[in-house]
């Protein structure tokens, strides 16, 4: 089938301003990016879908992405951890919430139980339930468990074996992305931030066993010592990375072609923005939060002036943070770390593609029909994103997730 989009102003996912033109969509791909009225008119379409002026751009991709973590705009938990049903429940609810907010391809930080996310993925893939492209990932592995969810064997344990032993489990699984917690967080454990849980041995091992296995790491990481063995391992994302100091920044720049960076402020500044009930301290919380906001400020345009590629996400799922708010994070990339609304959409489409390692993230001939259409222009306020309303229409490999209104016709 052959769909043509017509009446847009086309924002290609680069980060230059958005073009008037017209797009043709063949079964699940970009077909043609026209600009020539007379090209235009030639088109003979199945369908056309008249865009009465909206921005066209491509669908946005969550870097840190947690859809085991329950809460969304449409129901929030006030527990953390849910039962395995109701956990499953929550993930595949959350993954059409994101794709209903403009979401067409997620990057999984890691999720609350091991087998949930490359179900889902397979099933998003086969069409039996609405959701974003997503790069499943399992339980977050910790050497003692003390950082997340107590889970035993593969996910915890020290030494190099107990690490091909992890990498092993998640390749049988379906995984494409397993997520090692490098640092402590301070969030949930006051002052651990600081510390280092595993060794070089450790990472090492990890690093050369994924990519055998042709797997990718995500990596929470704190520290300059913690980056450092990130890189050592060979991971393509690094999260938060809040207390990088000059030679950790070389570091990462030097990688700049291999690795992506997703500092996730969206859970510090729902932190710093929460007013839980007297009965829940977030106290340390808030505190981590202001402090890792602060030191962002500086480090992420640092980063940023280096060529490392910074992408938004920033771990949703919490009942003060919940799933189809994510559009926030473009927002909070202008004001905390002095992107402009161009570069902060550019960070979440064309970026965020290469991410994924697939063909999203562009308005380009060959590219996946991952497409909206949004009422006004994202490039002058990326607000305009956050309200799904303003988001005509969502298409998703060239199939239909939102249509737009029925339109009048004039006689
Ligand atoms: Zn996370």
């Amino acid at each position: 089938m052959r769909q043509l989009i017509r009446n847009i102003a086309i924002f290609d996912g680069t980060g230059t301003a958005p073009v008037p033109g017209a797009v043709v969509v063949e079964g699940e791909a970009i077909a043609a990016v026209l600009h020539d009225e007379a090209a235009i008119a030639a088109v003979e379409a199945d369908v056309v879908i008249d865009g009465q002026g909206a921005t066209l751009m491509p669908g946005m991709v969550d870097a840190h992405t947690h859809l085991t973590w329950g809460s969304s705009v449409e129901k929030i938990y006030h527990q953390f951890i849910l039962p395995p049903d109701e956990l499953k429940v929550a993930a595949w609810r959350n993954a059409r919430v994101l794709l209903d907010h403009g979401y067409t391809s997620l990057y999984s930080a890691g999720a609350l139980g091991d087998q949930i996310e490359p179900e889902l993925a397979r099933a998003i893939e086969a069409g039996e339930t609405p959701g974003p492209r997503l790069i499943p990932s399992t339980l977050e592995r910790s050497p003692e468990g003390e950082e997340g969810v107590e889970t035993g064997d593969v996910f915890n344990g020290r030494g190099p074996d107990a690490m091909r032993a992890f990498v092993a489990y998640c390749a049988e699984e379906g995984v494409k992305s397993l997520k090692l917690v490098i640092s402590g967080e301070d969030a949930l454990k006051p002052g651990s931030s600081a510390d280092i849980l595993y060794t070089d041995e450790e990472m090492l091992a990890a690093g050369e066993a994924a990519r055998e296995a042709g797997l990718w790491i995500a990596t929470h990481a704190y520290s300059p010592r913690a980056i450092a063995l990130a890189l050592e391992a060979g991971a393509r994302i690094l999260y938060h990375c809040s207390f990088a100091d000059d030679a950790a920044v070389d570091a990462m720049a030097a990688k700049k072609d291999e690795i992506f960076y997703a500092p996730g402020p969206g859970v510090s500044v729902a932190a710093l923005e929460a007013s839980p009930p007297p009965h829940i301290n977030m106290s340390s919380m808030k505190a981590s939060a202001a402090e890792r906001l602060e030191l962002e400020k500086t480090l992420v345009p640092k980063l940023k002036a280096r060529g490392v590629r910074i992408l938004p996400g920033g771990d949703y799922g919490f009942p003060f943070n919940p799933h189809g708010r994510n559009a926030r994070d473009l927002e909070h990339f202008v004001t905390y770390y002095g992107f402009t609304p161009a570069e902060a959409l550019s960070a979440a489409t064309m970026l965020g593609g290469q991410l994924m390692g697939q063909q999203v993230g562009h308005v380009k001939p060959g590219y996946l029909a991952d497409l909206l259409l949004v009422d006004g222009d994202p490039t002058q306020d990326v607000r305009i994103l956050q309200d799904a309303n303003n988001i005509k229409m969502i298409m998703l490999g060239g199939q239909m997730h939102k249509s737009p209104a029925a339109q009048p016709v004039n006689a």
